[in-house]
């Protein structure tokens, strides 16, 4: 950690901006990635545990094998999302733009479906 390159740099913008982050991801239920926490300095390299890539949001949503099974859930609930509010299967995707809620071509239904299908992924994997 090279917390006094950061009180060179300027203290005020690195806690501000990481005070920030942090009250971003806790609102949002995200935990703090090694992508993020790398860029402070706080983990020495950015690779998530699995050793596959860089611990991003796409890796952890989408790709990391550590949570195949949680992520099985997940898409299995937005799956049945989809069918049962019959959202037009032009619209069926699960991509990080879904799962982030920004995609504008669902309803709120499917909205709140998607939320809380993520909102139960992030409490099944182990972060
Ligand atoms: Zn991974």
């Amino acid at each position: 950690m090279e917390y006094w390159h950061y009180m060179l740099c300027g203290m005020q913008t690195w806690e501000t901006a990481f005070t920030q982050g942090v009250t971003l991801r806790l609102k949002s239920g995200f935990p703090l990635l090694n992508t993020e926490l790398y860029k402070y300095k706080f983990v020495d390299i950015p690779l998530c545990p699995c050793g596959q890539a860089e611990e991003s949001i796409h890796h952890l949503l989408i790709d990391c094998p550590h949570y195949t099974e949680a992520r099985d859930r997940m898409v299995s609930k937005i799956e049945c999302g989809y069918h049962n509010t019959q959202t037009a299967p032009y619209f069926y995707c699960i991509n990080t733009k879904v799962l982030l809620g920004a995609c504008t071509n669902l309803n709120s239904k499917m909205g709140s479906i998607v939320t809380e299908a993520v909102s139960s992924f992030l409490r099944d994997i182990p972060r």
